[in-house]
């Protein structure tokens, strides 16, 4: 489609003079106030949209110009002013406060009918009481809604440019095909991370034209979660994720959904679908073909303009959901997404092809790669460019086909709805009487957040010949997205590539491969429930039961029993009971662990357990009580007298968090978890490590998971500016190992355990480090973990939870020194049905290994998480092991 470049040229010199042109006359109009007959025929005119490059003074994609939010909402806001075309929603605001906007695009017509074509779509989408017939029909009154944005990574930063660009297209090109997409598509277009965009716009300005030019953003583009925030889909942690999930998913229901990247596999400059493999089992084919589909018409535009570079299925998998498109595939939304080439920013760079990987040097073509790029320059605007002929394909592709588009969205919803009715699995339970009763409610409404549909049961029923109460949770895999339930709700069975070779090498004869790594461009296994420790049963049989829907896990009510003067006796088992306990220490209550099980009265049958909190009514009389319990719908039974348990107080710990110089997702994930459960704490960066008297200030230090040469050395010297640069230095680890000479606590999570144990000389090895990749491969699954309950880190915890394992540190004992107390083991992985969910190669080299250790270390200690406790917000079953160090580290026995 010649297109593209003619209208963004287009946006040159010319139509600038008009507008000013229009300007000028509209002064006279104001000062002479006869001269209406003329001036009125005037302004009947529309006055012509300002180009981008009227408003910002430069073309969009110029050499060392990147737009920010603000400006490219400031030049949306102008265009909505002018056009009746366009129109701006706020859907929510980002994590630091910016809102969220998104621009919809259509004739004024269909703008003006807007409610009518959402209704039609959400019917279409939810299936439910429709006929083929009707569906039919309300896909031929419909409009094809199509969802494109960019910027989610925000230092990918052409596809957010784009946008910008995309928007005055659409609104000013008098041609027949962009006319048609306006009257057979509402365009969304949206900017989902405006937070990032300013804060890469600000970074690349701030070093333009020094040697850091191109240097990487010392944090994430995300207040928390950075990259991740295109791994939280399913979870829906931070408000970007659940502001785009609810204007997704229950406010216009797409039939596309484009979603921009720019990280194409090099010497390729652009990757679009098909997708590489594994293909996960759960998507519906027929969105798969539209998928491939809609990809194969892309790349034929890229053909059509003489556009070199297109690659498709390569690297880019289906097999993870927690994409933003996957829970859209899992809608029946057909998504596709792209990555474009990128060099750094809006810095240009000329490619040799002695630059290009060996075997993209003599330009093989392939079925999938038919035209490579050759080398040579590669300018912002040309990515923006790239983006701007896919985008346009993508919405002609649409317009042409609408009323197929429309009626395949009822056609998967309905499949899914009937397809389940016959085949296994019907659904899961969720059985009232959770040992964690709070985590049970957050994955309810989770799901119904995802707008999938969850009953509960009104009578008792059987299921497969178990018995259930009333009240049981009910989720039926016949639904319009029940997919979406099974691929979060089952065990990820991982296909073995190496088992059926021809069935993904599209070669003459497939090779027989014998060693892994046959990775998947994400983690290989998920299942929610395990994650958050939540008991479920999948349903073999059909279920007919009295059961009714609900909007909100029903939690049951708070009760406060016994009676008694001495306090109060709560169960730490629930994980909302962490933020209870938060709030009661940052009032200054007195709160226990009690360190035995204890009968709630005398001569009663024990029913409180080693972890179990124990308060003494002192500044807490049962009035004040009361709204709390209601809050958190706490069990509290009130005891007459003291335990005889021994006990530990539970102090708030002054916590301290090592917050690296780079795009550490995990750190910003544990201030979100910290956050979230009522953890005050200070970030700490390398100077303030090195700085010394960490003592003096915290009780406890946690390392995220990094490499632990990043966390020693950091960025070297010439690659930042220079306040980013080293790590905390030997000088930093010196001032650790005083911190925990001290009495202080060191929490090492993931990879920064091999820091720890190398540093502080620890008598621990990690078996996992030294494993060959043939006989190793552990790049992200569940696997089972045994845990030590009458261990104070192991507190309020199972004896077995699902710990995600990514390549973890897998613990060994060392001998040690005489006058040095040894290594304790709190979690081991399980020596017997390891695996949970996904796959791996060399278990044996895990089970009954040590997985969380805690190494005393001078008057203090170190906490060693191996597996990913707090992994990406999901892992709720394990945020406890994180929790309890933090308590640990601030709390002490009493005499
Ligand atoms: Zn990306």
């Amino acid at each position: 489609m010649a297109k593209t470049k003619v209208s963004s040229e287009k946006g040159g010199s010319q139509p600038k003079t008009r507008t000013k042109q229009v300007r000028k006359f509209k002064g006279i109009f104001l000062s002479a106030l006869t001269l209406n007959v003329f001036c009125l025929s005037l302004l009947a005119q529309p006055s012509p949209l300002p180009t981008p490059e009227d408003f910002f003074g430069f073309r969009v994609g110029a050499d060392y110009h990147l737009l920010n939010y603000e400006q490219a909402i400031n030049y949306w806001k102008k265009l909505e002013s002018q056009s009746p075309k366009i129109k701006l929603f706020e859907y929510g605001r980002s994590s630091q406060g910016r809102p969220m906007i998104l621009a919809a695009i259509s004739t004024a017509e269909n703008l003006s009918r807007l409610e009518h074509y959402k209704d039609i779509s959400k019917r279409l989408a939810l299936a439910k009481g429709l006929s083929t017939s009707e569906a039919q029909s309300l896909a031929a009154q419909g409009k094809a809604i199509v969802w494109i944005d960019g910027g989610l990574h925000a230092d990918e930063v052409a596809p957010a440019q784009h946008i910008v660009e995309l928007t005055y297209d659409l609104l000013s090109d008098p041609s027949p095909q962009t006319q048609k997409i306006l009257e057979d598509v509402l365009t969304l277009l949206v900017l989902p991370n405006p937070d990032g965009m300013d804060l890469v716009a600000e970074w690349y300005a701030k070093n333009l034209g020094t040697p850091y030019e191109t240097s990487p953003l010392p944090g994430l583009y995300q207040e928390y979660i950075g990259h991740d925030n295109n791994r939280d889909s399913f979870m829906l942690s931070v408000p970007e994720t659940q502001s785009l999930n609810r204007v997704i998913h229950h406010d216009w229901y797409p039939h596309i959904f484009y979603n921009h990247h720019q990280t194409s596999p090099f010497p390729a400059l652009i990757f679009v679908p098909p997708d590489s493999e594994p293909t996960n089992p759960n998507l519906p084919p027929l969105l798969l073909r539209w998928q491939n589909f809609i990809g194969t018409a892309i790349a034929k535009a890229f053909e059509s303009e003489g556009k070199q570079g297109v690659i498709s299925r390569f690297l880019f998998d289906t097999w993870y959901p927690g994409y933003i498109t996957q829970v859209c595939d899992f809608h029946n939304i057909i998504s596709t997404f792209s990555e474009t080439f990128l060099f750094e920013y809006a810095t240009p760079h000329f490619y040799k092809a002695e630059d290009f990987p060996p075997e993209y040097r003599d330009f093989t073509i392939s079925l999938f790669f038919t035209n490579p790029w050759l080398g040579g320059w590669w300018h912002l605007r040309d990515a923006v460019e790239y983006c701007l002929t896919a985008s346009k394909s993508v919405l002609d592709l649409a317009a042409k086909h609408k009323q197929e588009l429309l009626y395949a969205k009822y056609a998967m919803g309905l499949e899914s709805i009937e397809r389940y009715k016959k085949e296994p699995p019907f659904g899961w339970v969720i059985p009232p009487g959770q040992r964690d009763e709070g985590a049970a409610a957050r994955l309810i409404n989770n799901l119904i957040a995802l707008d999938l549909e969850v009953f509960q049961a009104e009578e008792d029923f059987r299921a497969d010949g178990a018995p259930y109460p009333k009240g049981t949770y009910v989720l039926p895999t016949s639904q319009p997205f029940g997919r979406l339930l099974k691929t979060l709700f089952e065990a990820q069975v991982y296909p073995d590539l190496r088992r059926f070779p021809s069935l993904w090498q599209s070669i003459v004869e497939p090779i027989e491969l014998k060693v892994p790594p046959l990775r998947t461009y994400d983690v290989l296994g998920w299942t929610l429930p395990y994650q958050m420790g939540v008991a479920t049963s999948p349903l073999y049989s059909p279920l007919e039961i009295k059961m009714k829907r609900i909007s909100r896990a029903a939690l049951p009510e708070a009760q406060i029993t016994g009676v008694g003067g001495y306090g109060y006796a709560i169960s730490y088992a629930n994980i909302d009971s962490v933020i209870f306990l938060n709030r009661l220490l940052k009032s200054g209550a007195q709160v226990f662990w009690a360190k035995e099980g204890f009968p709630a009265q005398d001569g009663q049958k024990k029913i409180f357990f080693a972890g179990d909190l124990i308060i003494p009514a002192g500044a807490f009389p049962p009035e004040k009580m009361k709204p709390l319990a209601d809050e958190f719908h706490l069990q509290v039974f009130r005891l007459k007298r003291e335990p005889r348990c021994p006990k530990q107080k539970v102090s708030l710990p002054r916590t301290a968090l090592y917050q690296p110089w780079s795009h550490n997702m995990d750190e910003g994930w544990t201030r979100l978890v910290l956050e979230k459960h009522g953890f005050p704490y200070t970030s700490l960066h390398n100077a303030e490590i090195q700085a010394g008297d960490l003592r003096e200030r915290f009780d406890v230090i946690i390392l995220p998971n990094e490499s632990p040469d990043f966390i020693l050395n950091g960025h070297p010297m010439g690659t930042m500016p220079p306040e980013y640069i080293g790590g905390i230095l030997p000088s930093g680890v010196r001032a650790l190992g005083e911190f925990l000479k001290e009495g202080g606590v060191l929490v090492a999570l993931g990879s920064s355990c091999d820091f720890a144990i190398q540093q502080f000389h620890l008598p621990v090895q990690n078996v996992a480090s030294s494993l060959k990749p043939e006989e190793y491969f552990a790049s992200g699954l569940l696997v089972r973990v045994r845990l030590d309950q009458s261990h104070p880190l192991a507190y309020g915890m199972p004896n077995e939870v699902a710990g995600f394992f990514a390549n973890s540190p897998v613990f060994q004992d060392l001998p040690v020194p005489a006058d040095s107390r040894p290594p304790v083991v709190v979690g081991k992985y399980a020596a017997e049905d390891l695996v949970l969910s996904g796959w791996m190669l060399g278990e044996q080299f895990l089970k009954s290994k040590a997985a969380v250790v805690e190494v005393p270390y001078g008057k203090g200690k170190i906490i060693l998480l191996g597996f990913r406790v707090q992994h990406r917000g999901q892992t709720v079953g394990t945020f406890k092991l994180l929790f309890n160090s933090l308590y640990n580290a601030g709390s002490r026995d009493l005499p």
